[in-house]
């Protein structure tokens, strides 16, 4: 099913690739130096008939991303020392080796006790389809914290302490309610999100969900804006946690996207159009992982542009030493080492004769091998600038039958739309969500008015 789609796409692409054009412009010109951010804030617990909107108005710097400054955002091995949160639902076919891998944890120490230490065992014995699993790493990859929901009143916490690694239940059960926002992009995503108060975990989320469709890297302009809705989780009536993004909307350039969560009667999860078309796609369209750094980076005056070199065939992508790259669709890893000018490079082979390669890597993910398979948003290295590189920024580039394509121009094959069986049931599911994505949009319309 997707296999055929894709072949489709590698023929359509012979055609298209002679009308390609240069996407990467130098847009970047006028960013003002203060932005006011308007952004609704709406208490969870209201009913949405009686939903009372307040705007916050918040005048900020924007950060002078100048190149002198970039060390500022290192530390001393070089890497970032962000954190980064990957959300997961455990699948059908899933081991525990397979979510780990995942979520991205390298670190053995770690691997050793989520696998056979007495406190973590529900990750072993209760494995379940469709359970949410969520872990925070750094940039290397070492786990910090992990919340594996057991069932509806459980979540096994595992922190990080001094000595090691700890284990325990939660057991008091957690109310989830939504909560809804709303937001304007003045400057970047998380300006947005900061000034709405939505957490980092819903504004990567809302990258993730719409990752095939817009490059949050590249892609956003001012007066962008977007509605979201997502799980709010309280503990005696105090907010503990946020969970996952129920429902968003997302205006970037003019066009809308949706997007609703489906849990299935089989308890997997996935996000569909209101029309429920799926919204995974078989590629992204940017490697990189989105977070606060590199989406700072790449906003200002390090916007990416596709170089004029004779031989360039690539894109490249602006962003901190030590920002991590993510396996841009499923494949096997057919070349990791040095490569001339593009220092350390990985070369993946996917389905239908596409391949992608990565270079001016710093480094690889640890244990990264020729052969071995790898899974889309997989990490498998971190930017650098080895080989031919005057800055750190990530090359990238795709291939179809051996020849070259435009990355951010290709039209993506899509994953399968809702089974007929669950049509009914996603209906009436998702009708009350979009009802109240379509009334944050018009309550921020007329506060614009
Ligand atoms: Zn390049």
């Amino acid at each position: 099913m997707l296999t055929s789609k894709t072949n489709i796409l590698a023929q359509k692409l012979n055609l298209k690739e002679r009308k390609l054009t240069l996407r990467w412009l130098l847009a970047l010109s006028s960013l003002p130096l203060f932005g006011i951010y308007a952004a609704f804030a709406i208490a969870p617990q209201t009913a949405i008939e009686d939903i009372e909107i307040s705007t916050v108005i918040e005048e900020i710097t924007l950060p002078q991303a100048l190149p002198n400054e970039l060390p500022a955002l290192q530390t001393e091995n070089g890497f970032t020392s962000e954190s980064f949160w990957q959300v997961e639902q455990v699948r059908r076919d899933d081991t525990l080796a397979s979510v780990l891998n995942r979520l991205n944890i390298n670190n053995q120490d770690a691997i050793t006790f989520l696998r056979s230490h007495p406190d973590a065992s529900p990750l072993s014995t209760q494995l379940r389809p469709g359970r949410s699993i969520q872990a925070e790493t750094n940039s290397l990859g070492e786990l910090i914290q992990l919340e594996y929901e057991i069932d509806s009143a459980n979540t096994l916490i595992v922190e990080r302490a001094a000595d090691g690694y700890r284990a325990y239940k939660n057991e008091s059960a957690l109310e989830t309610l939504p909560t809804l926002k709303s937001a304007e992009i003045t400057s970047s995503l998380f300006a947005a999100t900061d000034a709405a108060n939505i957490p980092d975990r819903i504004a990567i989320q809302m990258a993730e969900i719409f990752s095939s469709e817009i490059d949050f890297h590249t892609d956003l302009r001012k007066g962008d804006h977007f509605n979201v809705v997502y799980e709010s989780q309280y503990r005696d009536g105090q907010l503990v946690k946020s969970g996952l993004v129920l429902a968003a909307e997302f205006t970037n350039q003019g066009k809308t996207h949706r997007a609703i969560l489906y849990r299935n009667p089989e308890g997997q999860v996935s996000y569909y159009t209101p029309e429920g078309k799926s919204l995974h796609k078989s590629f992204l369209r940017s490697p990189l992982e989105f977070s606060r750094i590199s989406s700072g980076f790449s906003m200002g005056r390090f916007h990416p542009v596709l170089q004029k070199m004779r031989a360039h065939k690539g894109v490249d992508f602006a962003a901190p030493t030590g920002t991590r790259i993510k396996a841009s669709s499923d494949g096997i890893v057919s070349f990791i080492g040095v490569k001339g000018g593009y220092g350390k490079a990985i070369i993946l082979k996917h389905q239908n004769n596409m391949s992608t390669l990565y270079g001016h890597l710093s480094r690889f993910a640890p244990g990264l091998r020729k052969g071995q398979k790898v899974s889309q948003g997989q990490i498998i290295g971190n930017v650098g600038m080895t080989g031919l590189a005057t800055g750190p920024h990530l090359h990238y580039e795709l291939l179809v039958n051996g020849r070259h394509v435009d990355p951010m121009k290709v039209a993506l094959p899509t994953a399968a739309s809702i089974a007929p069986k669950y049509r009914a049931d996603f209906f009436a599911r998702s009708t009350p969500l979009v009802a109240q994505l379509a009334l944050l949009g018009a309550s921020r319309v007329a506060s614009i008015e």
